[in-house]
Formats: C-alpha cells, structure tokens, sequence
C-alpha cells in the first residue's frame, strides 16, 4: 500500500559536474538510477551495484553519483518520493518541466509509468531529450559557432548489444547522434531539407534553434552487419532521404576521394553536404 504525505514543492535541481559518465550508460540506466534514488532512496554504491551491476568496492558509487548530479539531483532529492504514487511525483514536477532536467527527470518517471504515450510531452522520445539535454549541457557556457564546432569535435560513443531471449539488439549512442545531428545545423546531407517544429524561428540563438528541429541518423554500415557507432559511418538525412536507403533506392558511391549519392531509379549522382569525415569500406 502507498503511504501519502503531503509533499512541498520539488527542491531545486543543482546541476554540477561533467556528462561523461551520464553519457556512458544508456537511458535505461538513467531511468532506473533517477527512479531508484527518488522512490526507493537507494545510494550511490548500492545504485552503482544493483542498477548499474558494477562491484561497489571498486566503483564507491561515483557512477551513479555522476549521473544524478549531472541532472542536478542531490542528497535533498534521495527518496524525495519514497511512498508517493507516480502519478503524484509526476503532478509534482509538471509545473517545472520548462526547464530541461526537470523535463528529463519528468520524462524518466513518466515513461517508468509507462504514460507518455498519453501525455503532451510524447512527441519528444525520452532517448532523444536525453540526448538532447546531454548535448545542451555539454554546450553550455559556449555561444561562439567555431567553439560549437570545436566541442561537437569531441566523439563520444556509448553503443550497447544486447539479447533478450534469442534475439539481439543494437542501441546506437543517442547523444552521438545529436551531436552529428548538430553539426549540420538539422539539414540533410543530401536533399538539405530541414525539419521543423513548433516555435523555430530564425532569431532565436542556434542552440535554441535546435531544441525546435529534428533529424535522422543513419549508420551507413548498419551495427546488425558490424557497422560501428562511430560519426565516421553516420550520416544526417531527412526523413524521406533515410527511407530511400533502407529502400535502396539511394546507394553511396566513392569516386575519386568524393563521395556520391546514386540514385537507382533515376540513375542520377549528387553530391552530399560534408561536415565529418566517413568511412567507407567499399
Ligand atoms: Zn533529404
Ligand atoms: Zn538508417
């Protein structure tokens, strides 16, 4: 049985630390670090040993602890919601979710709660506002667009296989798409078509901007065949472009050091827009 109180407001979040280590495990392991600390009070070693399943000897919880002050969460939050219904901590933290961490956190609980299908917010994927926030966070502080670019050079990548059952399953590194994501602005490499969404408009500053575009990722080699989570055999489409290379109706070509889109049915080339370099084992 649920034990009520009465709860006062969220404590505010206190964002310190870097996203390396948030960025090394996957929304999974977001989503149960952030529910388990807010519901059930669990600390960071034994997070680090029961969610993460690292030996806590060696590890002294810091994983754990990383991720949760990445989003801000601190020891005023542990077990802030011990004994409270999700969909009283959801109610709870609505109201601040303008603010990205507390729309991730939010986020996390909702698809924990498994809602969101239902609620407002499901046009934004949890994975893809993770990402999203991971990648703003990793940009904070810099306005300058050569300093963007500099950042966005730094690759991490955090692609997991696993299996359920006999089957396996491949889950690309959700910031790094971002990040590719970002370094061409939204466009698509080919067909240089921008997608949009509510509230993008041209003066707000480009990472605002961001936040109201959306894109593609599409492994060239794909993790099922070997291909790598690596930018290098990325490239960033728009939706109708994406789907002609699952169809096949788009192939990449080398000629000389150039890369090229053939175009099976109209038996055109052209060229694609490249910010990064690909590998192409041809
Ligand atoms: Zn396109
Ligand atoms: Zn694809």
């Amino acid at each position: 049985m649920n034990r009520r109180r009465i709860l006062p407001g969220f404590p505010p979040l206190q964002q310190t630390g870097r996203g390396r280590e948030f960025n090394q495990y996957s929304l999974d392991d977001h989503k149960e670090v952030v529910y388990h600390y807010l519901f059930k009070g669990m600390s960071h070693r034994s997070l680090d040993k029961e969610i993460l399943g690292l030996d806590p000897a060696y590890s002294r919880g810091f994983q754990s602890m990383s991720i949760l002050h990445f989003l801000g969460l601190v020891d005023v939050h542990k077990h802030f919601f011990e004994g409270c219904p999700l969909e009283d901590a959801l109610a709870i933290l609505k109201p601040y979710t303008k603010e990205e961490a507390y729309l991730l956190i939010y986020s996390y609980l909702l698809d924990k709660a498994q809602m969101y299908r239902e609620d407002q917010q499901a046009e934004y994927g949890v994975a893809e506002l993770d990402a999203r926030y991971w990648v703003s966070q990793f940009l904070k502080d810099v306005d300058d667009r050569q300093q963007i670019e500099n950042r966005l050079g730094f690759i991490p990548s955090s692609s997991k296989e696993f299996r359920y059952g006999t089957r396996g399953y491949y889950v690309s590194s959700p910031s790094l798409k971002e990040v590719l994501k970002c370094r061409y602005d939204f466009y698509c490499q080919i067909c240089h078509t921008r997608i949009y969404r509510p509230k993008w408009v041209r003066t707000l500053p480009i990472k605002e901007q961001w936040k109201h575009l959306n894109a593609d990722v599409h492994h060239i080699q794909s993790l099922s065949k070997g291909g790598s989570d690596l930018m290098e055999n990325m490239l960033c489409l728009c939706p109708n472009c994406h789907r002609r290379f699952h169809t096949e109706e788009h192939i990449l070509e080398k000629s000389h050091d150039h890369l090229l889109v053939f175009n099976q049915i109209s038996g055109k080339r052209s060229p694609l827009t490249i910010k990064h370099a690909i590998a192409l084992e041809l």
